[in-house]
């Protein structure tokens, strides 16, 4: 079948496939799955360029959607013809983390997990994310396997497993925003957005997007944004930017580029009592430097992966809220192409020019 392969740490080390296959039998909680669509996410650019340290050769690619082809003989979460969401998250499903509600902490599948469920040839492929989406077909637990209304397109589904979900639970479940709080967000990317629409749904009273791409600013203000502040130029001052429209700071900031520079201004743009959200992935083996004074007056540094998923319950509520169209997902999508579109969509993530391109693994 035909699906990415990435040889080393260059977009062009990504090629296209037609000889890719699933190594072995279902395991008996195993589910394989026709991928339909996967977005393109500025994590798959950061995992090509060697940001997460991933071995290779292995598929890309970590937020999608398709069809179950295929079940285990233990699995009772999904069947043969559902509509899926894929989760990044193999939480084992019993350790005291998931059973704490809190699965991307699990201590048997938690990150870092590595596997080869592909296969060229001879030469055993790694997946990213435990997912590996850039291909036609995937085998995942069913633990990561989180079924859809079948009305809902499987393009607009496919971003609720990172885009979505990692913006909007960042507010949701790990910020806690509340109504009438106030808010920066910093990056309007696909991420950015969710953000954004998340703190527009739980009524935060004003909601400040900077980003340095003009054309963001009819997207932020289409998803809820009230302001928006154009980073413009190297001696650009976002804490000074945002001071001006809030003074005092705003109750959370939202630092979404993954910068270590920004993060640290992050801190500085929110009021005593404020929470800061470091939602941007930059290299992980990246240091950020803060003034202490910064953190002090009872703020709380938020890390998170993934919005603080709980997969089984956040996919279902976010479909449900978008199928009563209070979610925006379809303005989201900018352009979709065949699994030959990946340089296009990095080259699309780079100048920051749109939101989300989705690949259509089957066309
Ligand atoms: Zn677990
Ligand atoms: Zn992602």
């Amino acid at each position: 079948m035909q699906g990415l392969i990435l040889e080393g740490t260059t977009e062009d080390s990504v090629r296209l496939s037609n000889d890719i296959e699933i190594v072995g039998d279902l395991e008996p909680r195993q589910v394989r799955v026709e991928i339909h669509a996967a977005g393109v996410c500025g994590s798959d650019l950061s995992c090509v360029h060697g940001k997460y340290y991933m071995p290779t050769p292995l598929v890309p690619g970590h937020e999608a959607a398709g069809k179950v082809v295929e079940v285990g003989s233990a699995v009772t979460y999904c069947a043969v013809g559902d509509h899926v969401i894929l989760s990044t998250f193999s939480n084992c499903g019993h350790c005291p983390e998931c059973e704490g509600g809190e699965p991307g902490n699990c201590r048997t599948a938690g990150l870092g997990g590595l596997k080869q469920p592909y296969a060229e040839g001879d030469q055993a492929l790694y997946n990213f994310a435990n997912l590996g989406a850039f291909v036609q077909e995937t085998v995942v637990s069913e633990n990561q396997c989180i079924p859809i209304p079948k009305e809902l397109p499987l393009a607009s589904a496919s971003l609720i497993g990172c885009g979505v979900i990692t913006g909007t639970g960042a507010v949701f479940n790990r910020a806690q925003v509340q109504l009438g709080d106030t808010v920066v967000v910093i990056g309007s990317g696909g991420v950015g957005l969710n953000v954004i629409q998340a703190a527009h749904l739980v009524g935060a009273s004003q909601i400040i997007a900077i980003d340095r791409v003009p054309q963001k600013e009819a997207l932020a203000t289409q998803f809820g944004a009230t302001d928006f502040v154009l980073a413009e130029g190297d001696d650009f001052d976002a804490v000074a930017a945002v001071k001006e429209l809030a003074p005092g700071g705003v109750n959370h900031a939202f630092e979404v580029v993954g910068s270590p520079k920004l993060l640290a201004d992050a801190l500085n743009m929110t009021r005593p009592g404020g929470s800061i959200s470091a939602v941007g992935v930059p290299d992980l083996t990246a240091t950020v430097t803060y003034g202490f004074q910064a953190l002090h007056q009872n703020k709380r540094l938020l890390g998170i992966r993934a919005g603080g998923a709980r997969p089984r319950k956040d996919f279902p509520m976010l479909a449900d809220l978008y199928m009563r169209g209070k979610l925006k997902l379809d303005e989201m999508i900018s352009n979709t192409a065949g699994l030959d579109g990946i340089q296009d969509a990095f080259d699309a993530l780079k100048t920051g020019a749109e939101a989300r391109t989705v690949l259509l693994p089957h066309g």
